[in-house]
């Protein structure tokens, strides 16, 4: 069974990455898909997002990043993807999710969304807390992996410069 796990990842944090692990153990194929969306203003583009996941899952060798648009059960069901996979921090993400797949059964019943438990340590743990962090110049190594830290200082570096 082939798994998709949507979202921005912008940046990819170790709360994704553990969502990642778990759930490539659970299903024959993991595609992660970085999904543009006009609604928001990312702080890095799509390719750099797909390229720093992709140096994050080296390690996994039956999953892979793809950058897609549009709704995501049209690239679900083009993909061959027969579930959906999101996280769950705290009871404040349950609104949003629960919309999403709602929204998402209605418009394709024969795919399912399943959902993962953040661990933890990882549940108030966010892309923004990271880019936060990084604005202000805090040490970013329990949120993400030093290949995206390294990033993340440069932007906001650069940002800065301006
Ligand atoms: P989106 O913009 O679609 O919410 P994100 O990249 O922020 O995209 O998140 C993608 C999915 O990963 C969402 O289901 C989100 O709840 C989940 N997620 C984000 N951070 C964590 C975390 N620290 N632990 C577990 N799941 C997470």
């Amino acid at each position: 069974m082939i798994a998709l796990y949507p979202g921005s990842f912008d940046p990819v944090t170790y709360g994704h990455l553990d969502i990642i692990e778990r759930a490539s153990q659970l299903f024959d194929k993991l595609i992660i898909v970085i999904m543009e969306n006009d609604e928001k203003k990312p702080a890095f583009s799509s390719s750099q997002r797909k390229e720093l996941l992709e140096k994050c899952i080296s390690h996994l060798p039956n999953v892979s990043v793809k950058v897609g648009s549009g709704l995501t059960v049209d690239f679900a069901r083009e993909h061959n993807c027969q579930v959906l996979i999101r996280g769950v921090r705290a009871v404040s993400d349950y609104e949003y999710e629960m919309q999403l797949a709602t929204a998402n059964m209605t418009l394709q019943p024969d795919i399912e969304t399943i959902f993962l438990l953040a661990r933890p340590q990882y549940s108030f743990l966010s892309s923004s807390t990271a880019k936060t962090i990084a604005k202000n110049g805090g040490d970013l190594s329990k949120f993400v992996p030093e290949i995206v830290a390294e990033k993340l200082t440069e932007i906001y570096k650069i940002s800065e410069g301006n």
